[in-house]
């Protein structure tokens, strides 16, 4: 039995904090979009940690009710004034340009300059995100206490981008498990420097990633490093016979900041891993809230769609659109946390815990109980175990009717899953539980140890 909780709480794991961090400050300074080379290069980055296979499907590929946009790159963008010097700078700032713009270079009054330009007069110190992804246009971004220094002169506008042909790309990373049900967590990496919005999440992901290879897994694995929507559908549209193999998934965004978390429940609203993550938040120690399905956020809007329909719910600290920060340069490696990324990756481990763990067990003694002290099993004899742990062997023997998964049990008693995960473990040691069959037909073969055979897709 993997438990994916055991190696992350080790007290040696207090640098992965500042690994978490030191990853999205690397990626920071990339300007992403949701095609061209600055997602290129994340991609690339992230490959160097985890095994990722990049994608490429080129522009005009039809994706549902879409098509795959051209490509943009850029190179350098600036407004400068008579005396040629620049007064909004696109290599101080990738958000100065609104993302997607097309090329630009002439010379115009600040009167025909002023519609492309875009300020948050509420904090004049903020550079606001903007982008124009399907509407073919050109605008800078800057703080208003930078649009208040302007005058009525001249300014030389130029935006060194180009918008062509070219491909989408993705990433995807594959980790093999016994089952070829799949879990898959998916996370955006189309936004510029923005830390909580999108690098909280690519942080977490690739962690996650790395933490689960190499481990003996249940379910087989699929990250997906997308860009936001057009990303979703694309994978989706090629896809969709591994989509009908997902059996639970998380979306991964704003994870980052000092808020407490928030799930958002995928569409079905009472899916196992919705289950699972409101369990583990409950029992996290941090403030939680569970929020029910809407068709707005992330890319739970495409997985959750109607001909879909997954499983898929969405993990977040503050959630996206509701902090002031949001979508603005005040979103910067300051506004997220080490400590809070570590506990975000802490989150999605305990969450995966659940799914990979929860079986369904017979009690092999239902008529009166089992004679536990005899067993070793009831902490006056032993005195080993502490109260929790005998509750839940005692939960854990009265529920276990072949009926009642773990996390149901975990549930109705309001006993962490781990602790009655460890449990049915140990019960099942003593020749006192087994495990039957799950409603995925898997476990068919298995022992009373609880041990998964090595052989998949049983
Ligand atoms: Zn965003």
């Amino acid at each position: 039995m993997t438990n994916l909780l055991k190696d992350l709480k080790q007290p040696a794991e207090t640098s992965l904090n500042q690994e978490l961090h030191k990853f999205a400050a690397d990626l920071y300074p990339i300007c992403r979009s949701i095609t061209g080379n600055g997602i290129r290069e994340t991609l690339s980055r992230i490959k160097g940690r985890i095994p990722l296979q990049i994608f490429e499907v080129p522009t005009g590929t039809q994706v549902f009710d879409w098509n795959v946009p051209k490509e943009w790159n850029i190179r350098d963008a600036y407004i400068a004034g008579p005396d040629g010097k620049r007064v909004v700078d696109f290599r101080e700032c990738n958000l100065h340009v609104m993302n997607y713009s097309v090329p630009v270079h002439k010379t115009m009054p600040l009167s025909e300059l002023k519609p492309h330009l875009f300020t948050i007069p509420e904090h004049p110190d903020w550079i606001p995100y903007r982008t124009s992804y399907y509407k073919e246009d050109w605008g800078f971004c800057l703080s208003h206490h930078q649009l208040m220094g302007l005058n009525d002169s001249e300014y030389e506008v130029c935006i060194d981008s180009t918008l062509q042909d070219g491909y989408l790309t993705y990433g995807e990373c594959y980790l093999g498990g016994q089952s070829s049900d799949e879990v898959l967590i998916s996370c955006h990496a189309c936004h510029p420097s923005l830390a909580n919005d999108n690098l909280s999440g690519l942080a977490v992901a690739t962690f996650l990633a790395k933490y689960l290879s190499g481990k003996d897994l249940r379910y087989s694995y699929r990250f997906l490093f997308i860009p936001a929507t057009i990303g979703a559908i694309t994978w989706l549209a090629r896809n969709r016979e591994s989509a009908g193999r997902i059996r639970h998934g998380l979306v991964l965004t704003c994870i980052g900041d000092s808020g407490g978390f928030h799930y958002k429940k995928s569409r079905r609203g009472n899916a196992e891993v919705d289950r699972a993550a409101a369990h583990i938040l409950r029992h996290s120690g941090e403030s939680a809230e569970i929020l029910e399905f809407s068709p707005y956020g992330y890319d739970e809007r495409q997985y959750c769609s109607p001909g879909f329909n997954l499983p898929v719910g969405c993990l977040m600290r503050s959630v996206w659109g509701s902090f002031p920060e949001y979508h603005t340069s005040a979103d910067n490696l300051d506004f997220i946390k080490p400590q809070q990324l570590a506990g975000s990756l802490l989150a999605c481990a305990a969450i995966l815990d659940v799914l990979e763990n929860n079986r369904s067990y017979r009690n092999e003694f239902p008529y009166g109980e089992p004679q536990l002290g005899r067993r070793g099993l009831y902490g006056s004899i032993g005195g080993e175990a502490c109260e929790d742990q005998i509750l839940a062997r005692l939960w854990v023997l009265n529920l276990s009717d072949g009926k009642h998964s773990l996390l149901d049990i975990a549930e109705r008693s309001g006993i962490l899953f781990s602790t009655i995960s460890e449990a049915a473990n140990l019960l099942c040691q003593k020749g006192l539980l087994s495990v039957v069959n799950n409603e995925h037909g898997e476990g068919a073969a298995l022992g009373r140890s609880g041990t998964l055979p090595s052989q998949p897709g049983l």
